[in-house]
């Protein structure tokens, strides 16, 4: 048995040398001030990685067209619910929601919605109850696999959350399906919602953004990722977030938190877009960029 268990050990290690293993990675035990993994591959030594930590004062302000968010208003009906082991993911959604504009080149299709309880970017170093992920994927590429292996090829919307008296109506939509779905013998059942779900309803207006280019946070960690963080954060309460510290992963153990450590930023440039009409208003700034000095910024970055 003990021979069994090195081998896969010592295949899962080989493994890991060229990709982490899809199933089997884990976050530490922070109560018990566990080290966070090593989780190998791009995830040890890459140099885009995410997350990172974000400030507004220290990024670079930037102007690009409107960031449009298409069918994020409709009813979807049929959304599954899921516990991956890792996270609670939303997913098969029915009407194509698409992203588009603002950073992005191409169009981007909405593949899943995920949530981490603590944040997995922070603010000016606070890190906020509960962040949610909205991934999408560029139309180039025929799923997010192949995706994962471009630059361009993934744009994740992320959402965070401050602490509030008032419960977050969306927030509560998923919690009724965590009763269903969080024991470890459930793990990659999905369970679907009765009642349409409005993937808008997850934040705020959109009062400007934070972009850069990064990973995704679990692995394979693929530096395919332009991230796009709301600037502004959307209420939600203790007690709704305490229900996903409830969720057990396949260990059995409950996954107290799920946020990866802050990765080094490396020099690299993050672009803050204001709200639209104060952007006009603003134009003069010396601080603001053309479109053609941001995107040599980002390449340049990444040539380092
Ligand atoms: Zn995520």
């Amino acid at each position: 048995m003990h021979a069994k268990v090195s081998c896969t050990f010592a295949l899962l290690l080989l493994l890991g040398l060229q990709r982490t293993d899809a199933s089997h990675w884990s976050y530490p035990d922070r109560d018990l001030d566990e080290v966070f993994p090593s989780w190998g591959g791009i995830c040890d030594t890459g140099t885009l990685q995410s997350p990172i930590d974000l400030s507004i004062t220290k990024s670079l302000k930037g102007v690009f067209d409107e960031l449009k968010l298409d069918n994020f208003e409709d009813k979807q009906s049929g959304v599954t619910v899921v516990n991956n082991g890792h996270s609670i993911q939303l997913a098969n959604f029915n009407n194509e929601m698409e992203v588009e504009g603002g950073p992005l080149r191409d169009e981007y299709v909405v593949e899943q919605v995920h949530l981490h309880w603590w944040s997995e970017h922070t603010i000016n170093n606070v890190r906020y109850p509960l962040e949610a992920h909205i991934v999408s994927r560029n139309k180039r590429y025929a799923n997010v696999t192949m995706a994962s292996n471009f630059k361009d090829g993934l744009t994740v919307i992320a959402v965070l959350y401050h602490v509030s008296n008032e419960r977050n109506e969306a927030i509560d939509q998923i919690v009724d399906y965590l009763d269903d779905v969080k024991d470890f013998d459930k793990i990659n059942e999905p369970v679907r919602m009765k009642n349409p779900f409005v993937v808008r309803q997850l934040f705020p207006k959109l009062n400007g953004y934070m972009t850069y280019s990064g990973s995704l946070t679990t692995p394979s960690c693929a530096e395919a990722v332009t991230w796009i963080v709301l600037s502004e954060t959307f209420p939600v309460t203790l007690e709704q977030v305490d229900n996903f510290k409830q969720i057990q992963n396949e260990e059995k153990i409950t996954l107290k938190n799920n946020y990866r450590d802050l990765q080094k930023a490396n020099n690299r440039p993050v672009i803050v877009v204001l709200p639209l009409d104060k952007s006009v208003s603003d134009a003069a700034s010396p601080l603001q960029l053309s479109m053609g000095t941001l995107f040599f910024m980002l390449i340049a970055a990444k040539l380092l």
